[in-house]
């Protein structure tokens, strides 16, 4: 029998798992059972179509079995089982299986954190056993013979044929010896499995079986007891979504789901639904507290588990979330789909339409109420995942942003905390007809911009955009209550008096060829031009018409993108020692004055965070009027 070693990946995880960093140890019976739970889902819904399996539903079940004796305990199920290939790819390589997407830089991260996000699986059974046997005959396949899978950890595992009369899987965990600190032991206890069973595996459903030990009624005169073993079913078999929301309590809710998406941490959000009616479903949904690992990559499916009438059909039905609610996770269980719906059908059914759209206004609905009336969590949520609703907003052509305008928040420069647009409406100053917006990568970078200093003056709120996506949400949502976005860095924002204006109107005109001058050389800008709106500030870089230079920004950074280029002016605050000693020297010194207009260019393309294209010319130029 030959020796295989574990994929490295695969080794490094067992490692840090049989070194039981993961205290929780008493998960791996939930795993498994799980695990056996899926192999006779998947069974089931196979025979429903191929009609040579002879599947009987209510003889599917999972069995436990413990040999004190040996410290043996024993899972089994009569579900699919697998092949001697699916033995290999599945248990072979933990990278391979289905929740335990193995991800790199494992040591640099939090190892808790790691063995959670991937899902414990099969492999958490070594944290409490030391050697593991799997033998197991695929219902499909048609194959005489079982197979016998063995391991004792990171060493490696080997497979070989063996006799095995029944379909299915069964799993005998050797346990390890107890420590000081480990007792076990337990795991060969009638009462502590039972309690096990009860508290982690409850709804599964089919019957979890196991011996239990009975006092039974010898003798009714002499009032004598014996004890007596029976095979009884532990679980109650009740899907948790049948039960009453009443009976149910939020630990079970958070056991049943930290089981079923592989999560170690409970949910942010429990959303309990059923209706009545021209579609009839109940539906268990929930809120991850945070982002699934490959949530922001093309891995992540979307899609809550479809079943009907109890039977799961599919496992992650894709049609019945929209893309902006994606990080939703649950199940849907409903008595209007027949079970041998193909996928095709499916997608054309009407009930399932319904469904999801039902689904989509509750989930919304929930939102809504937790912003209002549970602030906290709800910036917590929108912190993790707002970038789905703001691609919401804007996708499709902003067909759905109706619907989530109201959910999605940006920070404000007054209230220095995340704020939605009806916020920013309703605390907006007497006079102010405009929401103010500015861009940038972080709120540091942005409050020291210098067109932000007029509108603090101003004493209006500013909101403070820091994801790229944001000012394509704004454009999508055109206008909130009748009120246009302004960017400050973008438009003329008209905020000066009367007077004002016409100081600007004339400082231009007075010195339009020396303005002209300086936008020839550098070509390009648009204008140059003096500004009252600078206060303390020397210059910046505004743009005009639709293209913001924050847009440039995410267009340069978009592959096969048009050369998308914002127009821009050259702005100068007409206040500043500057503008004197640019006066002086258009008049008398004009090669110092190119220099000076290139250097000014230069600091407002660098305020305004657009690379510098010749540093070491800008530098030079810097130096040269520094030694002058
Ligand atoms: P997961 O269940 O999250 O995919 P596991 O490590 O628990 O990961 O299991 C790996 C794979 O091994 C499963 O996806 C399944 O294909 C197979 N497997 C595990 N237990 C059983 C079983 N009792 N019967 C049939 N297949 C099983």
């Amino acid at each position: 029998m030959k020796k295989k070693a574990f994929k490295s990946e695969s080794k490094r995880l067992l490692d840090l798992m049989i070194n039981s960093i993961y205290t929780n140890k008493e998960i791996f019976l939930r795993e498994l059972i799980s695990n056996a739970s899926d192999a006779l889902d998947k069974l089931y819904y196979q025979s429903l179509t191929d009609k040579k399996l002879k599947v009987k539903r209510e003889e599917l079940e999972i069995n436990i079995t413990y040999d004190k004796e040996n410290r043996i305990l024993t899972i089994e199920d009569n579900g699919i089982g697998m092949t001697e290939e699916e033995l290999e790819h599945n248990l072979g390589t933990i990278a391979q299986s289905g929740s335990l997407k193995f991800k790199e830089n494992l040591s640099k991260q939090d190892k808790i954190d790691i063995i959670g996000q991937f899902g414990v699986g099969f492999y958490s059974a070594f944290m409490v056993s030391d050697c593991i046997e799997v033998t197991t005959k695929s219902a499909t396949a048609k194959e005489k013979n079982g197979w016998h899978w063995i391991s004792t950890g990171v060493d490696g595992y080997s497979i070989e044929e063996c006799d095995k009369k029944t379909c299915g899987t069964k799993i005998s965990l050797h346990l390890k010896p107890d420590t000081e600190d480990e007792n076990y032991s337990q795991y060969l206890e009638e009462y502590e499995l039972k309690e096990l069973i009860k508290k982690y595996s409850d709804y599964i459903r089919y019957p979890i079986k196991m011996k239990v030990t009975k006092q039974v009624l010898k003798d009714q005169e002499k009032n004598e007891y014996e004890e007596k073993e029976e095979i009884e079913t532990i679980n109650s078999m009740i899907p948790l979504w049948k039960r009453n929301p009443k009976e149910v309590t939020e630990e079970d809710y958070n056991h049943f789901y930290m089981d079923k998406f592989n999560d170690f941490d409970k949910p942010l959000k429990v959303i309990t639904t059923s209706v009545e009616g021209l579609c009839s479903y109940k539906g268990l949904l929930f809120i991850p507290s945070h982002a699934p690992y490959d949530f922001y990559t093309k891995d992540y499916e979307k899609g809550l588990s479809l079943y009907a009438s109890g039977v799961l059909i599919m496992e992650k039905c894709s049609d019945l979330l929209p893309d902006y609610f994606s990080f939703v996770k649950g199940v849907v269980d409903t008595e209007d789909l027949s079970l041998n719906i193909s996928r095709e059908m499916l997608q054309k059914s009407k009930s399932l339409n319904l469904i999801a759209k039902n689904i989509e206004s509750k989930i919304r609905k929930e939102l809504e109420t937790m912003l209002k009336e549970d602030r906290e969590t709800y910036e917590s949520f929108f912190n993790t995942f707002g970038m789905q609703l703001k691609y919401g907003v804007y996708d499709n052509y902003g067909r759905d942003k109706d619907k989530l305008q109201d959910l999605i928040m940006f920070y404000s420069s007054k209230r220095e905390k995340l704020v939605t647009l009806k916020e920013y409406v309703e605390h907006m100053k007497e006079g102010q007809e405009k929401i103010y917006y500015a861009t940038g990568n972080s709120i540091s970078k942005i409050d020291s911009l210098p067109q932000v200093e007029q509108v603090k003056e101003k004493d209006y709120d500013i909101l403070y955009l820091t994801d790229y996506i944001d000012e394509f949400v704004l454009s999508a949502i055109h206008e909130y209550e009748k009120k246009a976005f302004v960017n400050i860095e973008k438009d003329d924002l008209d905020l000066g008096t009367e007077e004002e204006k016409e100081e600007t109107k004339k400082v231009n005109e007075e010195n339009n060829e020396m303005l002209k001058e300086m936008q020839k050389t550098i070509e390009e800008v648009q204008e140059v031009r003096f500004t009252n709106k600078l206060k303390s500030h020397p210059v910046c870089l505004t743009s005009v018409g639709e293209i913001s230079i924050e847009m440039q920004k995410v267009f340069e950074a978009m592959p096969n993108t048009p050369n998308m280029k914002a127009q821009t002016v050259l702005e100068i605050n007409e206040k500043h020692p500057i503008v004197n000693k640019l006066k002086d020297l258009y008049q008398n010194d004009k090669e110092t004055f190119e220099k000076y207009t290139k250097i000014l260019y230069s600091e407002a393309r660098m305020i305004a965070g657009l690379p510098i294209e010749n540093p070491t010319e800008v530098s030079n130029l810097i130096c040269d009027v520094i030694a002058k």
